[in-house]
């Protein structure tokens, strides 16, 4: 799957090829989907989310530049797949999700694939996690309206947030903003991509 799907599709980065390699897809979906885990497709994980397409993942990793000395934040845990990419490639994730249900599972999920290095927290991750700030990178798995100022302001100097952006919901561009310096952000376009609503305070207010 990654040689096919992801390395002739763009991703170049060895270190984000061999975490994908290296992450079971199908300990990440529910039973009855394993079948499905090496198609490079979303796969419906519950609450009415889904699991990242591994593409996608491969992207925001590549885009996010993620160091082995890197502490992450992610917002959008669902399956925990895309946690366990970054745990491989970052020496601390920190992972948002705000359905109770899919967060224990997630954090399960983690634990029995042997990752210790991430920590799932249930909650609104459009407000970041101010406690555990600052990060070197921030990758948001869900489209709001604008990037949170917010989590812009939880990057370390360097730091680099990457999140679907679109003013409508089911239709984002993927953007990366780097914190140039305390107060400079500077801001590139990765294209179009599709993604569930990011729902919370600094994201979508409800889910119709
Ligand atoms: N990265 C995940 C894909 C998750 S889909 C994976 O690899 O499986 C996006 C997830 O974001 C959904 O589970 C959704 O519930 C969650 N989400 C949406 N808005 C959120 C918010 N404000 N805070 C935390 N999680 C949110």
């Amino acid at each position: 799957m990654v040689e096919v799907q992801i390395a002739r599709r763009g991703v170049h980065d060895e270190r984000v090829l061999a975490a994908l390699r290296k992450v079971p897809r199908e300990a990440f979906v529910d039973e009855g989907f394993e079948e499905f885990a090496y198609e490079d497709s979303p796969l419906p994980i519950g609450c009415g989310q889904t699991i990242s397409q591994p593409l996608v993942v491969a992207m925001m990793a590549e885009a996010a530049a993620i160091a082995a000395t890197d502490r992450v934040l992610e917002v959008g845990t669902g399956s925990g797949y895309a946690a366990a990419v970054l745990a491989e490639l970052a020496a601390e994730v920190v992972t948002i999700e705000r359905h109770l249900p899919l967060a224990e599972k997630a954090q399960q999920r983690l634990g029995a694939a042997g990752y210790a290095n991430v920590d799932v927290k249930v909650g609104d991750g459009s407000k970041g996690w101010p406690e555990k700030a600052p990060f070197d990178a921030i990758l948001v798995a869900a489209g709001g309206p604008s990037a949170p100022r917010v989590l812009q302001e939880q990057l370390e100097i360097g730091g680099r947030l990457v999140m679907p952006v679109g003013r409508e919901r089911g239709s984002q561009r993927l953007i990366r903003i780097t914190r140039t310096a305390a107060n400079k952000f500077e801001e590139e376009d990765f294209g179009g991509v599709m993604f569930v609503p990011l729902i919370g305070e600094h994201g979508w207010q409800d889910n119709p």
